[in-house]
């Protein structure tokens, strides 16, 4: 099979902004050689065995030159696979994209070029500056701020554009490059910004002249990466400034999911601004599980009831429900229940309305909206997860017979972050947020026991009661509950303490 390689342009930072061509490719690859600026969440979607190499440059540290990065891409496309270079912004600027693409060129080896949006022209934009506008600028200038020794740069022609000047790489020379533009021509007073991190939840943008900005973007600690924008257009950010509004921006969230929700409601949080990190905290193992399950499914006429504790139960039940050549009309005649309302919206992807839905999502209140549809020769069926509470079963079984059928396990997930590296990523963090009682045991399972003081600084929000309860038991309370025990409860609990801080 012959190889092809793909430079994909990852964006400036904020997960939403690729290319819906750069993820099907990302979702496809065999390789994925990626840089140090682009969201490592990209990553989670590569497909199970994808091999992922980081090809990293810091500004100081040189860990691969760039003729080995090059070399690399054509190698492993050359050994038939589907190569991604992922990188950040758009490959070709300043990316050294063109290096890699004449590598493949010469190499003999097919490749294609999926442009991405450039922090030059996004980073601007989430500052709240636009990058040219109607009587303003007129033009716009992308430079690269990183000089060779030696290097001569025509500085009066560039301080003699009019048009919006942003400058790549350009930190560590900051005060060079407004003393060499006022020098030759530039007006001290021109509105210059320096957009640190832009587009993702650490963005910090410093406002001043081109005089001052050197001073003001040192005092507010911003390094690299950044982008240095000088021209008019930059006052316009105190009308057009949009992003650091957001009611989560500049905290750091830790989601301790399952891999596969993980990625849902860290959208929803980086919609409110924040910025995440994914410790996928539990993972769904149904391995040994599924011959009970069959059997069940093979019974399923015997039953009256089915109630489903969680989105993992269905989609398990439902397929092997499949693979027993069935669909959902093997549930006709039976009174279903679901314990809150994802469970519920998940039961009707498959055709299902429940017939009961509690009011408050804790077994508890499961049982007791059963009850009344409960006789003695009733009988009832819960397939859900080993380890799940007693409550359930005891309320009911004093009712009537009641079969639970451990269908999965919440395990721990082999882990890609050790413990070390996860109390490193609880120490950044602001937030963490707990959506199941076996997040918090694996979680803490995880961190170890040195990690919970760790945790106890941090705002941690929990879905609702039992979750909290759990908490409880390694000495520690939530700062936040959700009033309604869902996602949307969690973000909405989430939204209001931001807005009162
Ligand atoms: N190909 C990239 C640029 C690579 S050069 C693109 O199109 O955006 C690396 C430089 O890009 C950094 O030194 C910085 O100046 C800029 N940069 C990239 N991402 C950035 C971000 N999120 N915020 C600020 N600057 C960024």
């Amino acid at each position: 099979m012959k190889g092809k390689a793909y430079l994909v342009g990852a964006g400036p930072g904020d997960y939403g902004l690729i290319t819906i061509k750069g993820m099907e490719l990302i979702k496809k690859a065999d390789v994925i050689i990626y840089d140090r600026l682009i969201n490592s969440g990209y990553l989670l979607s590569a497909r199970k065995g994808c091999e992922l190499i980081y090809a990293g440059k810091g500004p100081k540290n040189h860990e691969m030159t760039q003729e080995e990065i090059s070399r690399l891409i054509a190698d492993k496309a050359l050994e038939g696979k589907l190569v991604v270079r992922l990188k950040g912004g758009d490959p070709y600027v300043f990316g050294r994209g063109g290096e890699e693409a004449l590598q493949l060129r010469e190499s003999g080896v097919e490749f294609e070029v999926v442009p991405g949006i450039t922090s030059a022209v996004a980073g601007l934009a989430y500052a709240g500056i636009p990058i040219t506008h109607r009587g303003v600028a007129d033009s716009f200038h992308v430079i690269t701020g990183h000089l060779a020794a030696g290097e001569r740069r025509d500085w009066r022609a560039l301080a003699e554009l009019k048009g919006t000047l942003v400058f790549l790489m350009g930190m560590e020379n900051l005060g060079h490059i407004a003393k060499e533009l006022i020098q030759n021509g530039k007006s001290p007073d021109t509105p210059a910004a320096v957009i640190n991190w832009a587009t993702t939840g650490r963005q910090k943008v410093a406002v001043s002249t081109l005089s001052g900005i050197e001073a003001e973007a040192r005092a507010a600690g911003l390094g690299s990466p950044s982008l240095i924008a000088v021209g008019e257009v930059v006052e316009l950010r105190s009308e057009l400034a949009f992003f650091e509004k957001l009611p989560l921006h500049g905290k750091r969230v830790i989601v301790t999911r399952s891999r596969g929700q993980a990625s849902a409601l860290s959208g929803r949080l980086r919609e409110m601004g924040a910025e995440t990190v994914e410790i996928p905290a539990i993972e769904i193992v149904n391995e040994p599980f599924g011959e009970a399950l069959e059997k069940a499914i093979k019974d399923l006429r015997g039953y009256t009831h089915i109630v489903f504790t969680s989105v993992n139960g269905v989609d398990i039940f439902f397929e092997s429900l499949s693979a027993a050549g069935l669909d959902s009309r093997s549930l006709s005649g039976m009174t279903v229940a679901a314990i809150g309302p994802a469970t519920e919206a998940a039961l009707k992807d498959r055709g299902i309305r429940a017939d009961i839905v509690p009011a408050e999502y804790t077994g508890e209140n499961v049982a007791a909206s059963l009850l009344p549809t409960i006789r003695r020769d009733s009988r009832v069926l819960l397939p859900r997860a080993k380890g799940a509470r007693r409550e359930l079963v005891e309320l009911l079984s004093r009712e009537c017979r009641v079969d639970e059928v451990v269908t999965y396990e919440a395990a721990m997930p082999k882990q890609e972050k050790d413990s070390a590296q996860a109390i490193a990523e609880l120490e950044k963090a602001d937030i963490v947020t707990f959506t199941s009682s076996s997040t918090v045991r694996n979680f803490i399972g995880l961190i170890g026991e040195e990690g919970i003081p760790i945790l106890k600084e941090k705002l941690i929000v929990s879905i609702g009661p039992i979750t909290s309860m759990e908490l409880e038991k390694y000495g520690l309370k939530p700062s936040l509950q959700a009033a309604e025990y869902t996602i949307d409860g969690l973000l909405d609990v989430m939204k209001k303490n931001a807005e009162v801080e």
